[in-house]
């Protein structure tokens, strides 16, 4: 890439969460393979990231590539309005398949945000055929469930500025985030104000959405599985839906294959994303059970009024069928279990380091949280220079690799994570 095309990038190509005034640097990326990204210099990074949940099993899987090679040649996208095909009905055998019996009934969509919208119109939907008024959300404070007008409206008020859409943006109910840690004891007490907040709006709450055991970018905060099991039973009672946003959480990142089997719960809506296609193309999903998709499908509206142009797209769903039958062959339990234990000896002794607030482990996550905010371009040149890619956020310094990575290439981003800590010139304020 040229210095003038970077110029470009800088003064016309917005990137997630970034000024046009004041853009941060970018790092050209020629190619990238197994777990590692190759710059446009020659040099190669060791990828810390997954791209944001996404490559489970690292890039340019051959089984994958051949894949949507082979459904490249028959059809890369054909409308799924009165039409169906191979990777889509394959794709939601598997959805199917692999998630809990209840879960029976699949909209494939384009993105996660997405996935998330539709959820939320079918609980709507779901009410207003019963003939009920519920339109209110019930979530959790330092949630993230995407970016679109309704996904906001259930994200953590102050992270995604609610001020700013204020008037607009649809008012719903926010309950404190869990405290009660993953491996902690479980305290009653966790719960009590989620529990009067449902009480109290029982009555208009159309459903719960949350992320369950990890929120993801709203904080990176992992919690008691008791929260899951209380909820569900809460839930259960007053008839409220379920939505389980395990977009990030989703196909064996935290060690389980789905989040919600830590607790042994099922929502009665599923919204999967981003690992979908092992991080090769857009593709999300929402499963519901047969009786939400029968209640929405008798009521007035006749049908589920959602359907986007590239719904199924049989490239992205080719993708995804690849995708999954390398997690069916079984490999990630032992690779998510091993950097799980690599994670914890080699983050946990930084909870000792006097700029760290907490670490967290679970699964193939590991989470630094520092006292001060990071300088992400500082921090990101840090990490670049060491050969590595990991995006740390706020106070976030986090680490999710492809389940493929070797446990060398593993400790030489924990050791520069624990190098970075050490450097107060990386921190702000
Ligand atoms: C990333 C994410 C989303 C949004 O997915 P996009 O594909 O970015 O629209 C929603 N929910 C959770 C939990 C996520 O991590």
């Amino acid at each position: 890439m040229t210095p003038q095309d970077l110029a470009f990038d800088a003064r016309h190509i917005w990137h997630p969460y970034t000024s046009m005034t004041q853009p941060l640097p970018v790092y050209p990326v020629a190619s990238a393979s197994g777990y590692t990204l190759t710059l446009d210099s020659g040099e190669t990074l060791i990828d810390g990231m997954s791209s944001w949940w996404a490559a489970i099993h690292g890039y340019n899987h051959p089984q994958i590539n051949a894949a949507m090679k082979q459904q490249i040649d028959r059809v890369s996208h054909v409308m799924f309005g009165g039409i169906t095909h191979q990777p889509a009905v394959d794709l939601c055998q598997r959805l199917v398949a692999m998630t809990p019996a209840q879960l029976e009934c699949v909209f494939l969509a384009d993105s996660g945000s997405v996935a998330v919208e539709v959820a939320m119109k079918m609980a709507l939907q779901y009410w207003h055929a019963r003939g009920e008024k519920r339109q209110t959300f019930l979530t959790l404070r330092n949630g993230y469930h995407g970016d679109t007008f309704g996904a906001m409206s259930v994200c953590d008020p102050d992270n995604s500025m609610h001020s700013l859409w204020k008037g607009y943006l649809a008012e719903n109910l926010f309950a404190p985030a869990p405290g009660c840690r993953f491996d902690a004891d479980w305290d009653e007490q966790d719960i009590v104000p989620f529990a009067r907040l449902l009480a109290a709006h029982r009555q208009e709450i159309a459903a719960v959405i949350l992320e369950p055991i990890v929120q993801g970018a709203g904080g990176m905060r992992i919690y008691h599985p008791e929260w899951l099991r209380r909820i569900r039973k809460m839930c259960d009672s007053e008839g409220i839906l379920l939505i389980a946003d395990e977009i990030a959480t989703g196909f064996g990142r935290t060690g389980k294959l789905f989040a919600c089997e830590h607790a042994g719960i099922v929502p009665d809506i599923l919204c999967l994303g981003k690992a979908l296609t092992g991080g090769t193309m857009t593709l999300s999903a929402a499963l519901t059970t047969r009786h939400v998709a029968e209640t929405i499908s008798d009521g007035d509206a006749g049908c589920f009024m959602h359907g986007p142009t590239f719904m199924g797209n049989p490239l992205a769903c080719a993708a995804a069928c690849a995708s999954l039958d390398i997690l069916a062959q079984g490999h990630w339990q032992h690779q998510v279990a091993r950097i799980d234990t690599q994670l914890r000896a080699e983050l946990g002794p930084l909870q000792a380091a006097e700029t760290v607030a907490d670490v967290r482990v679970l699964g193939a996550i590991g989470v630094v949280e520092t006292h001060r905010r990071v300088d992400m371009a500082a921090l990101q040149r840090f990490f670049v220079d060491r050969g590595l890619w990991i995006r740390p956020f706020g106070k976030l310094i986090y680490v999710m690799p492809p389940y493929i990575i070797s446990p060398q290439a593993l400790s030489r981003l924990t050791t520069a994570v624990a190098e970075a800590v050490q450097n107060p010139a990386l921190f702000l304020d």
